[in-house]
């Protein structure tokens, strides 16, 4: 029998898994997947570490499935395997802790509750994030489950990173900058001390660009600002959503185009960013590949506004010593970090074209002033982590 923490990442139509075998204090990563489709055409698939594929399976139909029926195959992909495994825990994403959870915390029904009442503040994640854990509560209760949060790395931020120029009575109520991609910086603020210790102890910045793409300044391991606020449309132009916007552009839509919440909602969200300026597409590969001048001015777009932030954040600090990229174009699109790099000169990064092409880790030369690197992240290590801290009786 091994002992297995399950880590899960809810989405609206998908729940990515990892499942980290426990031996003493060490996780180990022993198999992966996802499902699919949960309203329209489910699909399941889990590989092992190596890569090869252990499970599949399609469903035709999605009515009726949804999360539930996720978690439900789930359990039964567990207990088909021949490997014997016994759940330990399960740790959870999510986006959202408000200004009460600074750290992972287990998901008792009264903090799932309190978790329940921030779905406002992130209404496309937050109830999705929440589903898997309110399901296992009533078929495993014996199984202890933690709630692990993109913004809690975030709450160490000054006063002044975390604020909004509102009336205070609006800040009361939570209207700030929270952060998000917490997981994925405090990742790499954990590792970092392996590849650049100095930097490490030092001032860094760290470019989360995926889907939805973020930066953070870290100081010492400690979040002083970050490009996402109050909610995760902020900051850089991402694969759909827009990032910045002068919230009068809000007003105008409202009063001269007539959107509501709504339908200003879907296009800031879903019609904007890459996909929005492009007209093509919200994926970089296809962007980079196309010589239609509208990808190209998205791309350019996407990296202009990371050089943007990228002094912005620098100020947070008075200056920077590394540069990382992380997620699925910062650790493979050595085209868009070497355009990143090149606008950061001015800072002190001198990119190895050599060693960016190659994948890293280090990609400046020897002589930069800051270095710069590729660091793959690991969100679900990251809510293994604290599901076993939290499981010892050590939140971290
Ligand atoms: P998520 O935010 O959904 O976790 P990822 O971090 O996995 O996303 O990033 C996915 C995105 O990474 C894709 O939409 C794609 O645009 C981009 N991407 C992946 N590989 C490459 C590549 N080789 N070149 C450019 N972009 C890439």
């Amino acid at each position: 029998m091994t002992d297995i923490i399950l880590v899960l990442n809810a989405g609206s139509s998908s729940i990515k898994f990892r499942i980290f075998g426990m031996a003493g204090n060490e996780l180990a990563p022993l198999i992966h997947g996802q499902i699919e489709g949960l309203y329209t055409a489910p699909s399941f698939v889990a590989a092992d570490q190596e890569g090869a594929r252990i499970g599949e399976k399609k469903w035709s139909e999605g009515a009726g499935f949804g999360h539930q029926g996720a978690i439900e195959y789930l359990g039964e992909f567990l207990r088909s395997r021949r490997e014997g495994y016994r759940l330990v825990a399960v740790g959870h994403r999510v986006v959202h802790g408000g200004l009460e959870f600074s750290q992972a915390t287990r998901a008792t029904p009264e903090v799932v509750d309190k978790l329940e009442k921030l779905v406002p503040l992130a209404p496309l994640h937050q109830p999705h994030n929440l589903a898997p854990i309110r399901i296992l509560a009533k078929s495993r209760p014996d199984v202890p489950q933690v709630a692990c949060f993109d913004t809690a790395f975030h709450r160490a931020q000054p006063e002044a990173a975390q604020a909004f120029a509102l009336p205070a009575a609006i800040t009361e109520r939570g209207v700030r900058r929270y952060g998000f991609h917490g997981l994925s910086y405090e990742y790499i603020a954990s590792v970092l001390p392996r590849f650049a210790p100095l930097a490490a102890a030092g001032r860094t910045v760290v470019a989360h660009l995926g889907n939805g793409s973020s930066m953070c300044a870290i100081q010492a391991g400690r979040s002083m600002a970050s490009t996402m606020g109050f909610t995760a449309v902020d900051g850089l132009p991402m694969g759909t959503r827009c990032g910045n916007l002068d919230p009068g552009v809000i007003l105008y839509l409202m009063d001269e185009l007539k959107m509501d919440a709504r339908a200003i909602e879907n296009t800031i969200y879903k019609q904007s960013g890459l996909l929005g300026v492009s007209g093509l597409s919200s994926d970089m590969r296809v962007l980079l590949a196309s010589d239609d001048p509208h990808a190209r001015f998205a791309a350019e777009l996407f990296t202009y506004r990371i050089g943007r932030e990228l002094g912005s954040l620098a100020a947070a600090m008075q200056g920077i010593d590394a540069l990382v990229f992380t997620a699925g174009i910062g650790e493979h699109s050595a085209p868009i970090r070497e355009r990143v790099c090149r606008d950061a000169a001015w800072l002190g990064v001198e990119l190895d074209p050599a060693a960016n092409a190659g994948g890293g880790p280090r990609i400046s030369t020897d002589a930069s002033k800051v270095s710069a690197w590729v660091i793959p992240t690991d969100e679900e290590l990251m809510i293994a982590r604290h599901t076993h801290a939290v499981l010892a009786g050590h939140p971290s």
